[in-house]
């Protein structure tokens, strides 16, 4: 199940089928070793997903990205924090 798409934000979130929340290709993680890398690939960036184990994670995930100023819709936070309020009851 995805939680947004680039569609309509600036990341791709969904759950898979091992319970791990991916955010596809995510901005965030771009380390120096990625953008070395970069260099050789005529400057195009890999691609990197995120994996999170927790809908914890998740949530401090999705909200690090808006720090960072990407856009997120407001469901996907109300949806992390449901789905956690349900697994903790
Ligand atoms: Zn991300």
């Amino acid at each position: 199940m995805a939680y947004c798409r680039f569609s309509n934000s600036d990341i791709y979130l969904y759950e898979n089928f091992n319970n791990e929340i991916i955010c596809c290709m995510c901005s965030l993680v771009t380390s120096d070793d990625n953008i070395e890398e970069s260099e050789h690939n005529n400057g195009a960036f890999d691609a990197v997903d995120k994996i999170m184990f927790t809908k914890e994670e998740a949530l401090a995930h999705v909200r690090e990205h808006i720090e960072n100023g990407d856009y997120v819709p407001s469901h996907v936070i109300s949806t992390l924090m449901q789905e956690i309020n349900e697994e903790n009851s």
